[in-house]
């Protein structure tokens, strides 16, 4: 590695933050927050509000007729995962990995999140789905108090056609945005990193959506799309790096999980809190989930992000302060994972700065251990989830409720998920 790093000898950063050491050789560490506040002090000083988020849940409820007609799986129009207990898992963590924790156990089924088939279901769906309202309305072809549905007919789809949307992806979004962005009408194109799937192309191209691929990793693939975008007035670009609509999308959930929770019969308070542990790429899933959280829980929630060893964007970012100035290659890591959600160099500014205070901590997690837990989680409860997805079981800690996001799955081709399967069977020694 370079001795120098961001002007500073490595020498010096090691004094400053200890932790470096062990993450530059990329060993799964655990990241106290010492920043992290109380919820009532900090959430008033940030750019986005409580209503920002119930305005957010409020256009999900306009567009359900919509979703409903073109997507008849999602029975009530309202894209939405279950909650599970996971009890056996919880042994099987406690066993083989040491965890140490008390409580239950659960699992946020975001894996299984239909229309997109992962958490880019809550974030990207919803920003295809605001700017298609804004168009509409903007050229007077609806009413906020219409029916939706309408929306679905040829005259609309024939005004879409005229617009473009455009986004950077390492797969997912991009999926999410190609799904929900072709089946209004609109031309997508989507500019994929390395590190995308040859299936989540694949897929997006059967719908007509324009995939660019690239060699180099996602922030040039965001970067070009952007600059690409830029020149042409009748596309948007979804930017992943900065985008509040995407915050939003993803804030929603927690309003939805109070309900799940209430429904169960399970109160959350001071005596039984809730620790949640969620995936992070560039931040804009785990901080909308973690900013909604804490308004909905306050301090009765503990918000903790999962990160690839290789790749621990967020962790440098919020750890130096510097966010989106650092990235993991500036510390000599490769960025190299399979979970290729999670394989981002840097940070999103815009979500490391409202969560800043409200994140409890961060771990990094090997790609060997996601495998394993995978595996895990197909035996024990049939569930199965993409790489990236098991990121949120490998650093429980504590007392109280504890639920792992899920955030990525069911679209994986069988073959593919068999694969990803053995291999966890083969790293737990149990062929
Ligand atoms: C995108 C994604 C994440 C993380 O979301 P960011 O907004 O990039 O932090 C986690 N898991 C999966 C499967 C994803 O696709």
């Amino acid at each position: 590695m370079n001795n120098i790093v961001l002007g500073k000898p490595m020498e010096t950063w090691l004094n400053e933050y200890p932790l470096l050491k062990d993450v530059t050789h990329c060993k799964p560490v655990f990241w106290k927050n010492p920043e992290v506040g109380m919820a009532k002090e900090i959430l008033p000083n940030l750019p986005l509000t409580f209503d920002d988020i119930l305005d957010a849940e409020a256009r999900w409820k306009r567009f359900a007729s919509l979703i409903k007609k073109l997507f008849p799986k999602v029975e009530d129009g309202i894209i939405e995962s279950r909650l599970v207990e996971i009890s056996d898992v919880a042994k099987e963590l406690k066993k083989r990995f040491g965890e140490a924790f008390e409580g239950p156990l659960y699992l946020k089924c975001d894996n299984e999140l239909p229309v997109a088939g992962s958490v880019k279901a809550r974030g990207g769906v919803y920003e295809v789905l605001k700017h298609a309202e804004e168009l509409v309305i903007n050229n007077g072809l609806l009413n906020i108090t219409d029916d939706y549905s309408i929306m679905s007919g040829p005259k609309f789809r024939e005004f879409f056609s005229n617009y473009s949307i455009s986004v950077g992806s390492t797969g997912n979004l991009g999926l999410s945005i190609g799904i929900m962005g072709s089946a209004l009408g609109f031309k997508v194109t989507v500019h994929m990193s390395a590190d995308a799937k040859e299936w989540k192309k694949r897929l997006l191209r059967e719908r007509g959506v324009n995939v660019i691929e690239y060699t180099s990793d996602y922030s040039k693939a965001v970067e070009e799309g952007r600059r690409l975008s830029s020149q042409n007035p009748m596309d948007y670009f979804v930017d992943d790096e900065n985008s509040k609509d995407l915050f939003l999308g993803y804030s929603v959930a927690a309003l939805r999980l109070k309900k799940q929770l209430d429904d169960m019969g399970i109160n959350i308070s001071e005596d039984n809190p809730i620790n949640v542990y969620i995936p992070c790429g560039v931040g804009g899933a785990p901080g909308g989930i973690t900013f909604g959280l804490k308004h909905v829980f306050g301090d009765n929630v503990r918000c903790y992000f999962a990160e690839p060893s290789h790749s621990p964007c967020m962790l440098l970012g919020l750890m130096t302060g510097l966010h989106d100035r650092v990235s993991v290659f500036d510390f000599g890591l490769d960025g190299r994972t399979e979970a290729d959600g999670l394989a981002v160099g840097r940070p999103s500014k815009f979500a490391g700065r409202i969560v800043e205070r409200l994140v409890g901590g961060i771990f990094t997690v090997n790609d060997d251990d996601l495998y394993r837990m995978l595996a895990i989680l197909k035996d024990k409860e049939g569930i199965k989830v993409e790489p990236s997805a098991a990121a949120g079981l490998l650093g429980i800690r504590g007392k109280g409720i504890h639920m792992a996001w899920a955030t990525g799955g069911i679209f994986v081709p069988e073959d593919l998920m068999d694969e990803f399967y053995n291999k966890g069977r083969k790293l737990l020694g149990e062929e």
